[in-house]
C-alpha cells in the first residue's frame, strides 16, 4: 500500500506544515476505514492512499491531496462533517463534501440524459478541484473494476465513458481521458474491443522495436542540427480511440496515420518550428498533413505541432512537437494550470484567462466522438457559432475571462462563485434536468417545465418530501410537482418565483383569470 511519505516524495518543496497535513489525513483516513474491505479483499485504505498518491503525482497541492485521502470518509464511515471540520477546517471540507455530493450524479442508462449530467456533475462539483479528485477517484475505481461483481461493471463503466471521460477531455485531461477510456473499452463493448486489439496485435510486435530504432534516427539528427534539450517519446494509440478512428477508415489499419506517433518535447515555440524542420528532412512529410495547433489551439487548450511523415523504413508516422509546458498541459489540463498559478516567468504560454475563455464554450459542447466527428477536427467547431447551443450565462462567463487578468487563486475563488453558483440543476422524478438559477424555487422549475404544469400547482415534493412553494431548491434536488386541474395560481405566486418567465406566465394566467 502506498505510504504516506511516498505521497510526501511528490510534493513540490514541502513546508512541514505541508508534511503534516498529508501525514495526519493518511492516518486519519487509516483509522476511519479500519476495516473497510475493497471487493478485492484488500484494505479500503489501498484506495484513498492511491488517489493522494496520484493526485501528488500530477502536481496538485496538499489541501487537495488531503481532500484526496479523506474523500470517502464522510459517505462511508462514521466520521461526520462536523469532525472534518475540526480537524482539516473549510478549505478541506468544502472539498470532501463537494466529491461526496458528486456520487449522487448517476448514469441511469439511458444516454437521452447525458449532456444534462455532464452539466449536472461540473455544477455540483462547484470547485474544479473536486472534480479533478472525482476523476481520480473513478481512475482507481475502473483500475480495480475486475474485482466487483458483474452486475456492477457494465453500469460503472458506461457511467465512466459517458460521463467522467467527456469531463476529462472538456477539461483538457488527456493522460487520464484515455486511460479511463481504454479501462471502460473492454466492459462496454467487449466485442469490438476484441476486433481492436486482434488488428492492433499484429500491428505492435513489430511497432515497439520498429519506434525504438526510428527514434534514435532522429534523436541524433536533431542534436546534430544543435537543437540543445529536447526529450523524444513515442507512443501507440489508445485501443478506444483507435476503435473510434477504424469506425471511420471502414476497419482499415491501413488508413490509420497516427496508430504509432513520436513525440518532441522542447525547451520553446521556437524550437518547436525548427524540430518540425529537421524532422521533414529526416523522414519525408506527408502532404497536407501539418497541423499547427499552437497557434490555434484546440477548444481543450491543446497545443502542438502535428506532422505525419513516412520513415525509410516505410512506416508511418504520426509527429507530435510541443514544449515541455504544452505536454504538461495536454497531459494534465485544467489541473496543470492550478499547479502553474504560481509560476511568474515570462513563459509564451497563455495566461490562465484565455485559456479558460477558450475552455468554457467547449465545456458543454456534446462530445464529438459519439456523434461520429471527427475527433482531429474538434477543431473546426471554432468555425461553428459556438453562441448557438450554449447557455448564455457561460458565455458570459467567458466573455469576462477575456478581459480581466485572473491571477491563480483569483481563477480558482472565480471558478466557485461564478462559474458554478449562478445556475443549479436538478432533476424532474424522471431524471430529467432542469437548469435554473440559484435561488430558483419549485414554482420557478414547474414553469420552466411547461406553463400548464405551472398553472396548476397543488402541491411539492422535494427529494420525496411535502414542501412550500417558495422553498430554495439546490443543486441535484429531485422535484416533484402534482397538479390539480383545479388549482391555479394567486398573485402571491409572482414575489415567490425567481425567474422572469415563471413571473411573467403566472401574470397572464392571473389575467385571464379575471376575465
Ligand atoms: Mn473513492
Amino acid at each position: 500500500m502506498t505510504t504516506a511519505k511516498e505521497i510526501i516524495a511528490n510534493l513540490n518543496k514541502p513546508t512541514d506544515a505541508d508534511r503534516r497535513l498529508i501525514e495526519k489525513a493518511y492516518e486519519y483516513a487509516q483509522k476511519a476505514h479500519e476495516g473497510h474491505k475493497r471487493y478485492s479483499g484488500e484494505p479500503y485504505m489501498t484506495h484513498v492512499a492511491a488517489v493522494g498518491f496520484n493526485l501528488a503525482e500530477m502536481g496538485m497541492g496538499p489541501n487537495t491531496i488531503a481532500s484526496g485521502l479523506l474523500h470517502d470518509t464522510i459517505e462511508d464511515t462514521e466520521v461526520t462533517s462536523e469532525d472534518i471540520r475540526r480537524e482539516f477546517g473549510e478549505e478541506i471540507l468544502f472539498l470532501v463534501e463537494g466529491v461526496t455530493k458528486l456520487s449522487s450524479v448517476r448514469y441511469y442508462g439511458t444516454d437521452r440524459h447525458n449532456e444534462s449530467l455532464r452539466k449536472l456533475f461540473v455544477a455540483t462539483s462547484q470547485d474544479i478541484r473536486v472534480l479533478i479528485v472525482k476523476l481520480v477517484d473513478r481512475l482507481h475505481n475502473m483500475q480495480t473494476l475486475k474485482h466487483v461483481p458483474e452486475a456492477k461493471q457494465l453500469r460503472i463503466a458506461t457511467e465512466t465513458l459517458e460521463i467522467y471521460v467527456p469531463v476529462a477531455h472538456r477539461l483538457g485531461m488527456g493522460l487520464i481521458r484515455k486511460e479511463l477510456e481504454d479501462l471502460a473499452f473492454p466492459y462496454v463493448l467487449p466485442e469490438e474491443h476484441k476486433r481492436v486489439c486482434d488488428l492492433l496485435h499484429q500491428r505492435a510486435e513489430k511497432a515497439q522495436g520498429l519506434l525504438e530504432k526510428e527514434r534514435k534516427i532522429l534523436q541524433k539528427k536533431l542534436a546534430d542540427s544543435g537543437l540543445m534539450d529536447f526529450k523524444t517519446s513515442y507512443r501507440v494509440k489508445g485501443l478506444y480511440s483507435l476503435y473510434h478512428k477504424l469506425k471511420r477508415k471502414e476497419w482499415d489499419i491501413d488508413n490509420v496515420y497516427d496508430l504509432l506517433a513520436m513525440r518532441i518535447v522542447v525547451n520553446s515555440v521556437e524550437d518547436c518550428y525548427r524540430a518540425m524542420g529537421i524532422v521533414h528532412t529526416v523522414w519525408r512529410p506527408l502532404p497536407k498533413r501539418v497541423k499547427d495547433y499552437i497557434n490555434l489551439p484546440k477548444p481543450n487548450g491543446y497545443q502542438s505541432i502535428h506532422t505525419t511523415a513516412i520513415t525509410k523504413a516505410g512506416t508511418i508516422l504520426e509527429i507530435q512537437i510541443r514544449t515541455q509546458k504544452m505536454h504538461h498541459e495536454a497531459e494534465y489540463g485544467i489541473a496543470a494550470h492550478l499547479i502553474y498559478k504560481e509560476e511568474t516567468t515570462g513563459t509564451k504560454g497563455r495566461s490562465t484567462a484565455e485559456w479558460f475563455s477558450n475552455l468554457v464554450p467547449t465545456l458543454f459542447r456534446p462530445f464529438a466522438w459519439r456523434d461520429n466527428a471527427k475527433h482531429e477536427d474538434l477543431e473546426a467547431t471554432r468555425n461553428t457559432d459556438p453562441k448557438q447551443k450554449i447557455p448564455n450565462w457561460i458565455h458570459q462567463i467567458g466573455e469576462m475571462y477575456t478581459h480581466e487578468k485572473a491571477s491563480g487563486q483569483e481563477f480558482v475563488d472565480d471558478m466557485r462563485t461564478d462559474f458554478f453558483s449562478n445556475r443549479i440543476f436538478v432533476f424532474t422524478p424522471n431524471g430529467d434536468v432542469v437548469d435554473l438559477p440559484s435561488g430558483a424555487v419549485p414554482i420557478d422549475f414547474a414553469y420552466a417545465i411547461h406553463s400548464e404544469v405551472g398553472n396548476h400547482i397543488a402541491g411539492v415534493k422535494v427529494n420525496n418530501k411535502l414542501v412550500q412553494l417558495d422553498t430554495v431548491l439546490r443543486n441535484g434536488d429531485i422535484v416533484e410537482i402534482e397538479t390539480k386541474k383545479s388549482a391555479h395560481p394567486t398573485p402571491k405566486w409572482v414575489q415567490m418565483a425567481q425567474t422572469s418567465v415563471a413571473k411573467r406566465r403566472i401574470k397572464s394566467a392571473l389575467m385571464e383569470m379575471e376575465h
